[in-house]
């Protein structure tokens, strides 16, 4: 039986950080990523559910702070409300910052949908020692709003129950209507009645919200009315409009119009916003006295990502050991059960030692999302963005891009592409994306993990992790600003960043989290990674090498297989090229095999040294095969790394890059040229140099 639900469409705005995707993901029981620094909504998101008969779409957007939208993430989000008219809009609202939020509310009230305020954050509110008076708000205002705390995950059915009762009507929201004063109202009076002469277009758009537009100038209003026969009487009437207010206020309309609004918020807020205990808040403004000092910021941020690092090195180096110990069982016990043959070499060298060693890092990656997630949820990284955007600006960058740069440090370099959007200005986003692949993403993670643990002390690990932090940033904030002076050159834009309040993280919540990136990591080790692997095995295997000669030992004979294997023909080809930075066929086949995912450069170094084996039982880790290979050292460990570091990113990155940056060849091709390039010339410069130095060969 298939039962049809009545359908209501509803959108959640507000503005960034105010909880928008946390209540999305209460409402329809999916999992949008949240977080607080700006950039990680940038697409709409749709979900459902279903209650009392109805079916709720419920379409979270990118936050706006107001239907004037210039960048693209804002315009998003200003044509679905404008033009896909949902039955009701939850405007959410962080109620700790009222006056500023509700600027959003006064536009959207306009546009003639139904508004529900989710007044979120009433957590924060409570600790700032105030209460909002609901019943005052819908008494004299006619405004409905319904107390959330989104991330706890209450007021949601109370939300649900709103939108259902203000659909069937059982509610009444009353148009509400912000006092503009006699002169403006009569104004927009009057170009109200011109556009109720189109009745098309007033069927479409709320003459409220045309009008109040039309005064401002704003452009996406200016195109809607431009195919109305009424468009030159109403741009005429509009026109005088303006210039009665002007004259009146002797100010331009613009900032009229903005001081009535703010001073009308004014009025609501001290009548419905009530001081009832003392602030608890003075506690994060003094922690910021600290963080954000002009001198110490750096220094506590950089203090910041060494924790991480050692806390993740530190306490993952056990468990890691486990997992590898792990691993080697499963691969000896496997070596003893299969009986010597291709189907041995295709489960025991392939699957087990390319997938197993990526696998082998689990750990790693988990203490690693935990510690970021931990200083995430305190709200520490929208400060390092804050920071950053200080120092950047200095160098005529954009602070935004730092965001972008974080979002990919903390798991992945696609969503960080993806957060380019929230910059306005074309260039600052084209700078952006490319620089932000030069981040440590969680997938080139291992790689560096296996190369630290093979040559160097673990003591050091963290250490050395984090002078290869250091190093990507300063790498993208060079390149960044080679591009801003040279091809991308402009002026920097400003940005006003919120900063919210430090919180004690829950431990549910990081756990979550962890897990949310964590099981990303374990999905493409059984896909991308799989399949790689099983390329890469079948590839070194194949054509098999028939000619045993029985003066060369069974070591020799696997050396000379891989060698005359049809990867092995592709790394001799590519040998000459990667010479003069210290790499051999083996290490460019395994970066050019990572392409795929970055994870798969551990992977197929993984299957090649197992084929090399002569003895599948008795494997070590892949790190302690890398120590003991004669071919390799301390300082071409160090150059793979920062090749690592610069070259070409995975494919998914770059297809989101090519999307991202208008799907133009010419800036495909130059991140594909310049990645390259840069990273053979830095790794060059280390590996000779290193050599010069008496650094080993
Ligand atoms: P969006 O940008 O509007 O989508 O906001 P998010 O849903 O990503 O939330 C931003 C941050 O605020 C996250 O760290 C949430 O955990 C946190 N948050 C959301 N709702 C509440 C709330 O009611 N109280 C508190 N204290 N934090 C919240
Ligand atoms: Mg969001």
């Amino acid at each position: 039986m298939k039962i049809n639900f009545k359908e209501i469409n509803i959108c959640l705005a507000g503005n960034p950080n105010c909880g928008k995707s946390s209540l999305f993901n209460n409402l329809t029981g999916l999992k949008q990523h949240v977080g607080n620094y700006p950039g990680v909504t940038v697409e709409k998101k749709e979900g459902s559910l279903v209650r009392d008969g109805y079916k709720i779409n419920v379409v979270d957007l990118p936050g706006i702070y107001s239907l004037s939208a210039s960048s693209q993430d804002e315009i998003v989000a200003r044509n679905f409300i404008i033009d896909e008219k949902p039955d009701l809009i939850i405007d959410v609202v962080d109620s700790s910052n009222f006056e500023r939020n509700f600027y959003l509310y006064t536009q959207l009230s306009e546009i003639g949908i139904p508004v529900i305020i989710a007044m979120n954050m009433t957590d924060v509110l409570k600790d700032k020692g105030r209460e909002i008076d609901y019943n005052l708000l819908m008494k004299n205002y006619g405004i409905y709003a319904v107390p959330t705390v989104a991330n706890k995950n209450k007021g949601t059915e109370e939300i649900i129950k709103a939108v259902i009762d203000v659909y069937e009507r059982r509610i009444k929201i009353k148009g509400f209507k912000i006092e503009y004063g006699d002169t403006i109202s009569e104004e927009l009076k009057k170009i109200e009645e011109i556009i109720y002469e189109d009745i098309l277009l007033s069927r479409k758009y709320s003459a409220g919200y045309i009008a109040a537009n039309l005064l401002k100038e704003d452009k996406f209003v200016l195109d809607k009315i431009s195919k109305s026969h009424v468009e030159h009487k109403l741009t005429k009437q509009a026109d005088e409009s303006k210039k009665i207010i002007s004259e009146k206020f002797s100010d331009n309309v613009d900032s009229v119009l903005a001081d009535k609004i703010y001073s009308w918020i004014h009025s609501v807020a001290a009548v419905a916003v009530k001081t009832v205990a003392k602030s608890k808040y003075d506690v994060s403004d003094a922690i910021d006295r600290i963080v954000l000092n002009k001198l110490l910021a750096l220094p506590i941020f950089a203090l910041v990502m060494y924790a991480i690092f050692k806390f993740t090195f530190t306490l993952s180096e056990p468990v890691v050991g486990w997992f590898e110990k792990g691993i080697e069982f499963l691969s000896v016990n496997a070596a003893k059960v299969i009986p010597n043959g291709l189907i041995q070499s295709f489960i025991v060298d392939g699957i087990i030692g390319g997938v197993g060693g990526v696998l082998g890092f689990f750990p790693l990656i988990l203490f690693m999302f935990f510690a970021i997630a931990f200083f995430e949820d305190t709200g520490y990284m929208a400060r390092a963005v804050f920071i950053m955007d200080r120092f950047m600006r200095k160098f005529g960058l954009h602070g935004k891009s730092f965001a972008s740069m974080i979002i990919a440090t903390n798991g992945c370099a696609v969503p960080g592409l993806m957060a380019a959007r929230t910059i306005e200005n074309e260039k600052d986003r084209l700078i952006t994306l490319m620089v932000t692949p030069f981040m440590i993403c969680g997938a080139k993670l291992p790689i560096f993990a296996l190369f630290i643990g093979a040559f160097f002390a673990a003591k050091d690990g963290a250490n050395i992790m984090f002078i290869m932090y250091v190093l990507s940033v300063g790498l993208a904030l060079t390149a960044a600003w080679i591009l801003k002076k040279t091809i991308l050159k402009g002026e920097p834009a400003y940005f006003i960043m919120e900063l919210p309040p430090y919180r004690m993280p829950s431990l549910k919540g990081i756990l979550l989290k962890m897990w949310e990136r964590g099981f990303m990591y374990l999905k493409k080790a059984g896909t991308v990674i799989l399949l790689m692997t099983v390329l890469i095995w079948a590839g070194l295997t194949f054509p098999q090498n028939d000619n045993q000669n029985a003066d060369i030992s069974e070591e020799e004979t696997a050396a000379v297989q891989i060698e005359k294997s049809y990867i092995g023909r592709v790394g001799n080809f590519i040998e000459p090229v990667i010479k003069p930075i210290g790499f051999d066929g083996k290490s460019g086949i395994a970066l050019i095999a990572g392409l795929a995912a970055k994870e798969v450069v551990v992977s197929t170094l993984g299957t090649m040294y197992a084929l090399g084996e002569v003895d599948p039982e008795d494997a070590a880790p892949l790190a302690e095969k890398l120590h003991n290979d004669p071919s390799w050292s301390k300082l071409k460990a160090v150059t793979f790394l920062i090749f690592c570091l610069i070259y070409l990113p995975c494919i998914v990155a770059v297809a989101v890059f090519f999307r991202e940056s208008g799907s133009k060849i010419k800036w495909l091709a130059f991140l594909a040229f310049w990645t390259t390039i840069a990273a053979w010339i830095v790794s060059f410069i280390v590996y000779q140099g290193g050599k010069i130095l008496g650094f080993g060969g």
